[in-house]
């Protein structure tokens, strides 16, 4: 017999455990999955100071608390990726990576994204040696030395800040001179003498046998290339959406992020998304929190009338 919940929400990021929050509130059997740590990209997150209530916290330290909150509200955890999932008359039948097959009434779909590499020769093979995508997790190896960021938007600049406090200089790569982050994040990171922007320019190369030496680095003005001798090379050029396990197409845009309605409804009856992986103008905690309250409240609003 498969386990049977009222709600089956997948990944426990912001946007997943706001659900869970809502809907173990309403007193529904919730089932969180998650692949790692519970948290999201949140606890890779060294520093946010744009969440309502804190001035400023660290990443990890918000995402225990959402966790611990949804956990404490009752949702059941399993600790299993989302393969797949179908729905025979009004139930969703949810296969998990692990194998195991479970079932709800209502889903919500929020898994987030995943980081895009650069692409380049040494990304893959010195990942770990130097190549990180977690400035919070990797920054205190890199001490007293100089590392690449690489992109121009929230990320980049806010974990190039970051990491100054750590290292004694950051090289900002980015492709062009406009930035995606805002004005004053980037005026900030600016006035910081450790950080030394490289415009109109991109990494070729990451170069070092067991560990990064140097990173290759492209005008594209002029297309000199320059070494530069870095410890550590840290790429935020943005994020994919988790939404391989999706057969139906259509539920999807051109991006793979799902599409949803005002209310976080797919166009499938019983069906949410909620967070990075959906449609959105804005990925922000904030927003997915929102997101995630909109998504369980409406399914439990869902199930309700189901019963
Ligand atoms: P992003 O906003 O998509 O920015 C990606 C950056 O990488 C852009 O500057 C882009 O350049 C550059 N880029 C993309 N592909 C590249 C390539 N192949 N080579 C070199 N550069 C490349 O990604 P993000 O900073 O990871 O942020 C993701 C989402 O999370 C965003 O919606 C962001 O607002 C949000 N976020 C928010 C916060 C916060 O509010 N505290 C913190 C982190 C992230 P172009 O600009 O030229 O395209």
């Amino acid at each position: 017999m498969n386990k049977k919940f009222d709600i089956i929400i997948a990944g426990a990021g912001p946007a997943g455990l706001s659900a869970a929050i809502y809907a173990a509130r309403a007193e529904m059997n919730v089932a969180v999955l998650e692949r790692s740590t519970p948290g999201g990209k949140v606890m890779k997150t060294a520093e946010v100071e744009n969440y309502p209530g804190f001035n400023t916290i660290l990443g990890p330290e918000l995402g225990i608390k959402f966790f611990e909150q949804a956990m404490n509200l009752g949702a059941n955890f399993i600790y299993a990726g989302l393969k797949s999932f179908k729905k025979e008359n009004d139930t969703f039948i949810v296969t998990l990576e692990n194998g195991e097959v479970i079932e709800s009434k209502a889903l919500i779909i929020a898994t987030g994204s995943k980081e895009n590499l650069i692409g380049v020769p040494g990304e893959v093979e010195l990942y770990g040696k130097g190549v990180s995508y977690c400035a919070a997790c990797d920054a205190a190896f890199h001490k007293g030395k100089e590392v690449v960021v690489v992109g121009g938007g929230y990320s980049a600049i806010e974990e190039a800040i970051f990491l100054t406090r750590f290292v004694n200089k950051v090289y900002l790569v980015h492709r062009r001179q406009e930035f995606r982050a805002d004005k004053k994040s980037v005026d900030k990171a600016k006035a910081n003498p450790k950080i030394e922007f490289i415009l109109d320019s991109v990494v070729t190369k990451i170069n070092g046998t067991n560990k990064v030496e140097t990173v290759d680095v492209k005008s594209l003005i002029t297309n000199d290339i320059k070494t530069i001798p870095v410890s550590a090379i840290f790429p935020f050029i943005g994020q994919t959406a988790e939404s391989k396990f999706i057969e139906d197409e259509k539920l999807m845009n051109s991006d793979k992020n799902i599409i949803v309605n005002e209310k976080m409804e797919t166009t499938v009856k019983g069906l949410w998304s909620a967070g990075d992986v959906r449609v959105t103008p804005f990925r922000q905690i904030a927003t997915a929190v929102a997101d995630g309250a909109l998504a369980g409240q409406e399914a439990v609003k869902y199930l309700e009338l189901l019963d």
